[in-house]
């Protein structure tokens, strides 16, 4: 990939980022990248400001409860405690903010 990225958001666990030339976002989050396309990327967005932790999040005994994140990639998906779920949620409504600001300016 010969892609320009530039930072949209920066946090302690990830970052996501847009490339100058294709328009494409790169999600990353701890150890994982994930690749949308901006009109994806944006639905995802949307989609994560409606999900409701407590509702659909996964209990077992073993662990925290858990939630599980579809990609548009299909057989990838996160699995995330409520306090990632919270970053990953954060980080994605920030770079939604700074694509709209980013189209505004342009
Ligand atoms: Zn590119």
């Amino acid at each position: 990939m010969n892609c320009n990225a530039e930072k949209l958001v920066l946090t302690r666990n990830g970052a996501i980022t847009q490339c100058r030339g294709c328009q494409r976002i790169g999600f990353t989050y701890k150890n994982l990248l994930i690749g949308f396309d901006l009109d994806q990327f944006l639905g995802f967005s949307r989609f994560l400001s409606k999900v409701n932790f407590e509702k659909y999040c996964i209990r077992c005994s073993e662990s925290p409860p858990y939630l599980i994140i579809n990609t548009c990639h299909h057989d990838i998906q996160f699995a995330l405690n409520r306090e990632e779920f919270e970053e990953f949620k954060d980080m994605s409504q920030q770079a939604r903010l700074m694509l709209e600001v980013l189209g505004i300016l342009s």
